[in-house]
């Protein structure tokens, strides 16, 4: 019942009438102090039983005043009290003759004290001091007179009062001239027990003053539960009873609740509960398992993995097994692949596929990778369907694909992903479009226009043809020429008109497509007349300025005048050569593509050397045009010297002769230590060659991975610096070279640096003075090493070379590691647009990848000139100690570009968790052993503690140190965050 908790303060005299009538009575000593018209009587209750009661009738007397007082009842922290009553009044209508002063009511009142202190006389009896509680009717009353055994008729009535705040009270009963007899008392208060509920315990809560009242109770959460938004609150109503609660607890993640929800219990081994909740504990997924009781999540069993946005009730998966059955297509320089799915997919539903490419037998003994122009559609890594279009291969040529398959766990697994290899020979295919095309020189009626051979001729060109039409008119009206070599005049134009030029290649298997649309224009008659007079004089008035430009002039007028064919309305002096020779005192290099014929570029700057002066020895690698190897050469009169020779291959074309000389005819302009030194060409006599001094180490590139972690830091600055001289003396000649990367550097056995490659470098810069007629058309770009406006509007120039230089000081410093790793060209592309920088290689100093960081400016007029890069790097090997500063960020506004195969520290809770991650896991106890392990501590760690905490394996120590060295990167990021 809602008295349960209750105290009931009986009187004394009512206790021994009735017993059994209440629970928990308290015997009080004292009895009812009477006054002497109530009386104390026995009698019967309805059933029967034997009661005594408390008994006045003095209805014949008028002005009655009669009382009964409980002793003190002490109050118990209650704020209102409840008086129960069990009364009979006798019906004064029953009574004959009685008085109109019969009353058949009495008054209940209360008096408040702090202590026992109530007599006979006081407090007097009278209302006020008493205070009055109510007026008490009967609901029944008795009429039958029984003597000597009378039956009453009982009454129960219920009053409260409140708020009492003294330590208790009297209670007192009035009598006013009525019949009647008090059987039973019952005092008590109500209150709310002690529950829990909702997670939370609520303490026993009294009612409060009124019967309206809300006493509010904080719960207390059970053990290992935690509070759900709002503190959990329950109301205490004035019936003592709880109210609905607000806000609730849950168990704690790794709990769950048990025993309706009154417990919060651990989560028994292998079972696991990831949140705060009413959730029961889930059992572990299928490969993983617990490591305590109380998980909140299940680990993965070896091998087995999960990634971030795996659910935790999702089983743990593994690495796929290799793709199936590749099927290959060959169609003339392209391929479709296909294959099905792996036979297991590690349990994963996100297998992709990506294709490695590679081509073999090019004669170099291995495979390489593929370059960048190879295209992938619908692209080269994360395939979804299982099929890939390949195009833009090499002809005849073999290449091995490998399709790995890697779902969302790969990158967690230590092993490279699995993978079914297809080799393949592509066929004969049409040739690539001309990419570059360029006007030699043009009167008022003709154009001399030359272009380079398609990037990827496929095969022998038998012949161009030209396409034109003028601006204005309509493509129908287009003529073509044929020409054999890459160079035509077209004449019978009209003056002053601008007209559309697109050139295509053909082989034996037909015509590649059009190149692009060019637009050129004649001279007006008056723009020819200027240029004759002004020119003359101009040339003559600088030529006495200086020897080295009467040099220049002669080179000039010998140019022209081996000139054939020329209309004899032709300028005589095209814009290009003014260029050249405007520029007195300064040696500059000649694009051997601005010679008519670039045969007489070659008689013009390479030596003739006589093939018996020539003993090759052995083959030493693969050009593009044939077998590069090594041998002797004795010139009458000089000393027999080593040196490489590169020849080209039997079956040439004129055009593949000439693409391949044309090398050797810049070479021949270059004069510098750190360039490629040409010794001569051999020309009359087959094969073709082209003789350089010989570099006993081979490409840096290579050299650098075969020699990892092998050199200090002076030496490899001293690579640097000689590199940087060989660009500087390149770019005062207005050489721009285009694909400056360390694989195109060549080393001796002295380390010393050479810049090659000159192949790809016949792209000269637009030099077309009205943007309108800019050359839209452009060759292949090694993205990786590239500047984002030569790759945006093709704007190649010395400080776009500057940029590539950077990225070789980057190779330099991390032994040939690939520029941005496995990145795809779009999202270098992207991370360069949004600021992002290459990160400091390991034990790369400050000072180092500072001056990359000015190479990387995105305003190329603020990247440093080679002459000032070279000018730093020998202060710094002046001054070894500005290379001891090891910082791997700069304070520059370049974010760095974080190396994205090693995770996040932050993201990690534990050493041993980075640890884990980083692959490394099997050194946990290492670093605990020794102490490391705190972030802060292991973030300061050296090569040296490395050592000591026992790595010994290279690599190791080079993964840990790497990582090491993000994880400072990202400290510092984190604190300049918060900065
Ligand atoms: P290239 O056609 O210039 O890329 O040369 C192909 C390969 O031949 C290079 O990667 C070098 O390994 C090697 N090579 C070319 N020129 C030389 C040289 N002067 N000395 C030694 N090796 C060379």
């Amino acid at each position: 019942t809602r008295f349960i908790y209750c105290f009931t303060a009986e009187l004394h005299l009512i206790e021994r009438i009735r017993e059994t009538m209440f629970t928990h009575i308290e015997n009080f000593n004292s009895v009812f102090l009477c006054l002497e018209q109530w009386e104390e009587v026995s009698g019967y209750d309805e059933n029967m039983n034997t009661i005594r009661t408390y008994q006045v009738c003095n209805v014949f007397d008028s002005n009655q005043n009669n009382w009964v007082r409980t002793k003190y009842i002490r109050r118990r922290g209650a704020q209102r009290i409840h008086v129960e009553m069990k009364f009979s009044v006798r019906d004064c209508s029953s009574i004959p003759n009685v008085p109109g002063s019969c009353k058949e009511t009495f008054n209940l009142y209360y008096y408040e004290s702090d202590s026992d202190t109530a007599n006979r006389n006081s407090p007097p009896w009278m209302e006020n001091p008493w205070i009055k509680v109510d007026t008490i009717a009967a609901d029944e009353s008795f009429s039958q007179v029984d003597l000597g055994g009378r039956v009453m008729k009982i009454n129960t009535e219920v009053r409260s009062f409140g708020p009492v705040s003294k330590n208790g009270f009297y209670l007192a009963f009035q009598d006013y001239g009525g019949c009647m007899s008090l059987i039973a008392v019952r005092v008590f208060y109500r209150k709310c027990p002690r529950i829990i509920t909702n997670g939370a315990l609520f303490q026993e809560t009294l009612s409060g003053a009124e019967s309206t009242s809300l006493v509010a109770a904080r719960g207390v959460c059970i053990p290992n539960a935690e509070e759900v938004d709002v503190p959990i609150k329950l109301y205490c109503n004035g019936d003592g009873e709880w109210m609905v609660p607000i806000g609730r607890c849950m168990c704690k993640a790794g709990n769950e609740a048990v025993e309706n929800g009154t417990v919060c219990r651990a989560c028994p081994s292998g079972f696991f509960k990831s949140t705060q909740g009413d959730q029961l504990c889930l059992q572990c997924p299928i490969n993983s398992r617990t490591t305590s009781e109380g998980a909140i999540n299940c680990v993965c069993r070896n091998g087995y993995y999960r990634t971030d946005s795996d659910p935790l009730q999702m089983p743990c998966t593994t690495v796929p097994s290799a793709p199936q059955a590749v099927i290959s297509s060959v169609n003339e320089t392209s391929v479709m692949l296909e294959w099905m799915s792996p036979r297991d997919s590690g349990g994963r539903e996100d297998v992709v596929y990506n294709i490695i490419c590679k081509s073999c037998g090019g004669g170099r003994g291995g495979c390489t990778r593929c370059g960048d122009n190879v295209q992938f559609v619908p692209r080269q890594l994360g395939l979804t369907e299982s099929r890939v279009y390949i195009s833009d291969l090499l002809a005849h040529t073999q290449y091995t694909f490998e399709v790995q398959a890697v779902n969302g766990v790969s990158d967690q697994s230590p092993y490279s992903p699995q993978y079914a290899s297809v080799n393949i020979t592509t066929n004969q295919a049409a040739p690539s479009t001309v990419s570059i095309m360029h006007q030699v020189s043009r009167s008022v009626d003709s154009i001399t226009l030359s272009w380079s051979q398609p990037d990827q001729p496929n095969g022998v060109i038998l012949d161009y043809e030209l396409q034109y039409y003028e601006k204005d008119l309509s493509e129908h009206n287009a003529s073509t020429i044929r020409s054999q070599t890459n160079t035509v005049v077209i004449r019978g134009l009209k003056p002053g008109s601008i007209y559309v030029f697109q050139v295509r290649a053909r082989t034996v298997a037909g015509f590649g497509r059009y190149s692009g649309k060019l637009y050129f224009q004649t001279m007006t008659e008056e723009e020819y007349n200027t240029s004759i007079q002004e020119k003359l004089p101009l040339i003559i008035g600088s030529a006495a300025a200086g020897l080295v430009f009467l040099i220049a002039l002669v080179v000039i007028i010998i140019v022209c005048n081996r000139r054939r064919g020329f209309d004899r309305h032709d300028s005589e002096y095209t814009d290009k050569l003014q260029h050249y020779t405007m520029t007195p005192g300064m040696k500059i290099y000649i694009d051997p593509f601005t010679y008519e014929d670039p045969n007489e570029a070659v008689r013009e700057f390479a030596k003739e050397i006589d093939i018996s002066c020539v003993k090759i020895e052995q083959v030493i690698g693969a050009g593009e045009f044939g077998e590069v190897c090594s041998g002797n050469l004795k010139l009458p009169g000089k000393r027999e010297m080593f040196v490489a020779i590169k020849t080209l291959k039997s079956g040439y074309t004129e055009k593949q002769r000439r693409d391949f000389l044309s090398e050797a005819s810049i070479m021949g302009q270059f004069d510098h230590p750190n360039v490629i030194h040409l010794e001569g060409v051999v020309t009359k006599s087959s094969p073709v060659m082209i003789i350089t001094e010989f570099m006993e180490n081979g490409s840096l590139d290579t050299f650098l991975r075969q020699n990892d972690g092998q050199f200090t830091v002076i030496q490899l600055v001293g690579m640097l610096r000689g590199i940087a001289s060989g660009m500087k003396y390149l770019a005062d000649m207005n050489y721009v070279h285009r694909d400056l990367a360390a694989r195109n550097i060549l080393v001796n056995s002295n380390l010393v640096c050479k810049v090659s490659d000159f192949g790809l470098s016949r792209f000269l810069e637009d030099d077309t003075s009205d943007p309108t007629y800019t050359s839209a058309l452009g060759g292949k770009i090694p993205i990786r090493w590239t500047a984002p406006e030569a790759i945006q509007y093709r704007k190649f120039t010395s400080a776009s070379d500057v940029w590539s230089y950077g990225i070789v000081m980057w190779e330099v410093m991390s032994y040939g590691e690939r520029p941005y790793w496995d990145m795809t060209n779009q999202d270098v592309i992207n991370a360069i647009e949004q600021d992002y920088r290459l990160p400091p290689p390991m034990d790369c100093p400050s000072a180092l990848h500072q001056l990359m960081l000015d190479c990387w400016q995105k305003d190329r007029n603020n990247r440093p000139k080679f002459s000032q890069i070279v000018n730093n790097l020998d202060k710094m090997i002046r001054n070894p100690n500005t290379l001891k500063a090891m910082t791997p960020l700069s304070s520059g506004v370049h974010l760095p570009l974080l190396d994205r195969s090693i995770p996040d520290f932050s993201t990690f809770s534990s050493v041993d968790e980075w640890l884990d991650a980083i692959k490394m896991g099997q050194y946990k106890d290492n670093f605990a052993n020794s102490d490391f392990s705190t972030f802060d501590v292991v973030s300061q760690m050296t090569m040296e503690d490395i050592l000591r905490v026992g790595v010994t394996l290279a690599g190791h120590q080079k993964k840990i140190l790497n990582s090491i060295q993000m994880m400072r990167a990202q400290m510092n990021q984190i604190q300049s965050v918060e900065v």
